[in-house]
């Protein structure tokens, strides 16, 4: 039996995908030029570079809503990173776009989140905002292009460029030290979007589903959302996990029907959308807003939060105030850069565990 290469399953995209889908073959270039692997697509290596990274590893102890410490059961930035790429994968596949590209930006989407998520990231991003601020989605780009660097060139994962320009969503902070070739508001593939929109279905239903684990949410509560009634409706069962199970189902199909649409439109002058319609948009509006009154500000998480942003700010205040007693390794792998940017980069690294156990006298 003759096996599949790179060039065969280049070829396949060329069959398989729609015409707005990226092309590994287009994959951009390299920082640091390699040769092509002999089996992987550009995607499917980057994306296989991201799961062997340190900083994915990381994921697993860093908090998504509940501290990584609390439970075993709780989503994590790792668990959540999975249900993103599955999600963003099938959506894609559906679609024609590129499931090995959606895959990868999925998996390395939240690589920049600082410990104890939101909370973290606006304790660091108020703490260097003389020196160009932080954000986890630009931090992701210094992670992949420079800090993961496991053979010492500089070059960090070297990834693509497609891939790299498909993490730098969102706005960034004016200032921030990106590698040169990048733009800060580079034009990303659809895959880019699409996990996006993936990333908000997954965190809206499995926080609700870890809310509801934790007691903090009850279902009669719950109930009250249009969208769990539509699910229940569907399903026909009170029973949780059934509902949950097909709220994600019912946002998927949306966010897959209506960008479909839009990817088939004839003569189009702008770019197609990838989104939901207008009606799940309403609805996912409906439970963010009870979330947020319900879970993310409740007292038990609000306390844990803020438990770890007065550690994350003492840590920072110390390392940036006596850089030395940073690792060696992570000093060098952050370049010349102030002391301030030294220490962001260390801390921004740590796991939730990791940040705890440290000790950073006053
Ligand atoms: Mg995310």
């Amino acid at each position: 039996m003759s096996w599949q290469r790179r060039e065969d399953l280049e070829a396949a995209e060329e069959d398989r995908l729609g015409s707005f889908a990226a092309r590994a073959a287009a994959h951009g270039g390299r920082r640091g030029a390699e040769p092509e692997d002999p089996m992987r697509t550009a995607f499917q290596r980057d994306r296989d570079r991201i799961i062997h990274s340190t900083a994915f590893r990381r994921l697993q102890h860093k908090t998504q809503v509940f501290a990584a410490t609390e439970g075993d059961h709780y989503r994590s930035r790792m668990t959540h990173s999975l249900e993103v790429s599955q999600m963003a994968r099938g959506a894609a596949l559906a679609l024609r776009l590129n499931p090995d590209l959606s895959e990868a930006i999925a998996l390395a989407h939240d690589l920049g989140h600082p410990p104890f998520g939101h909370v973290g990231e606006e304790a660091l991003n108020e703490l260097m905002a003389a020196e160009g601020g932080f954000r986890h989605n630009a931090q992701v780009a210094r992670i992949v292009d420079q800090l993961e660097d496991r053979h010492g060139d500089g070059l960090g994962l070297n990834l693509c460029f497609v891939l790299r320009a498909s993490l730098l969503k969102g706005r960034m902070p004016e200032g921030f030290p990106l590698s040169p070739d990048l733009d800060p508001k580079p034009r990303a593939p659809l895959e880019a979007s699409l996990v996006d929109h993936c990333d908000k279905i997954a965190y809206l239903c499995h926080d609700l589903d870890d809310a509801l684990r934790a007691g903090l949410i009850q279902a009669e509560d719950a109930a009250s959302l249009r969208l769990w009634q539509l699910a229940e409706a569907e399903v026909g069962s009170g029973a949780v996990a059934r509902i949950y199970s097909r709220m994600v189902g019912i946002l998927v199909r949306d966010l897959v029907e209506h960008s479909a649409r839009s990817l088939g439109e004839p003569e189009r002058s702008e770019p197609p959308r990838i989104g939901p319609g207008p009606d799940m948009q309403v609805l996912s509006q409906e439970m963010l807003a009870f979330l947020r009154e319900r879970f993310y500000r409740s007292a038990p998480v609000l306390d844990a939060m803020h438990q770890g942003q007065t550690r994350l700010r003492q840590c920072f205040a110390y390392f940036a105030a006596h850089p030395g007693q940073i690792p060696d390794k992570m000093r060098e792998r952050s370049g010349a850069c102030s002391p301030a940017r030294q220490a962001c980069d260390y801390v921004a690294g740590m796991t939730d565990r990791f940040l705890m156990q440290t000790a950073a006298p006053a």
